[in-house]
């Protein structure tokens, strides 16, 4: 009895996200449609309208790529992996949207910085998500600092940002899905980075100043027995 409580329980829970993942996608698609109908309709000029349909198709297909990701069940196929450079690769991918916004990325490492036993693809979409967040924090630019050190027995990414902070009442809704306080967020990005980097037996923490800056730590173990 107590096993099929359990099972039930989660199935609610899944029922739960399936439902708000319902919501978050119908919202983008009534509007969509509600575009084409003016289009086809000839009411209105088009092209102001491209912009907006293509933001919305856009989110759709975020928030359905990071659902999979959180809704995936762990299969390992982790390698080692140079951390360093995953984390250059999406420095390099994300560099002109912080150059639009004049922010400057630094990134540091410790010497000898060990190989890390990871799923490559997995770590870089919690790096791409991190930084992501970091540079939305910061509309009116600034400077991010990324440090990669090792520690005993593991290692850590930290992410400095000097964004607009995490409000205390925002804090604990971290990672809930869908939770967001953007125009065009998914709130499915922490989440998903906590799944990851669970899988990886791994740890975030956050600490954060409101109006000051958000600092973003990824720790990862060096064993590989996951
Ligand atoms: P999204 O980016 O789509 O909003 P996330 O799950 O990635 O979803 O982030 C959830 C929320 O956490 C964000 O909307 C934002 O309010 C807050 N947040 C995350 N990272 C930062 C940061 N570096 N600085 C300030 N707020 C942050
Ligand atoms: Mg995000």
């Amino acid at each position: 009895l107590e096993d099929f409580y359990r099972k039930a329980d989660k199935l609610n829970a899944v029922g739960q996200l399936a439902a708000g993942l319902a919501h978050e996608i119908r919202n983008p698609l009534t509007s969509l449609r509600g575009f084409l109908q003016i289009m086809q309709s000839g009411r209105a000029e088009k092209a102001e309208y491209y912009d907006i349909m293509l933001s919305e198709i856009d989110r759709i297909n975020s928030i359905v790529n990071e659902f999979l990701v959180i809704a995936k069940p762990y299969q390992s196929n982790a390698q080692k992996n140079d951390l360093v450079r995953i984390l250059q690769s999406v420095v390099t991918l994300l560099e002109a949207q912080a150059a639009l916004n004049n922010i400057n990325i630094a990134t540091e490492a410790d010497d000898d910085f060990p190989q890390v036993v990871c799923s490559e693809m997995e770590i870089k979409q919690v790096f791409v998500n991190i930084l992501k967040n970091a540079i939305e924090a910061m509309p009116r630019g600034g400077d991010i600092r990324i440090q990669a050190s090792v520690l005993q027995g593991s290692v850590r990414i930290r992410f400095i940002d000097q964004g607009e902070g995490i409000s205390e009442e925002q804090f604990p809704r971290l990672g809930e899905p869908f939770y967001t306080t953007k125009e065009k967020g998914t709130g499915l990005g922490l989440m998903m980075c906590y799944k990851i980097i669970g899988d990886h037996k791994g740890e975030i923490s956050i600490d954060s100043a409101l109006s000051k800056g958000t600092t973003f730590d990824i720790m990862l173990p060096l064993t590989s027995d996951f």
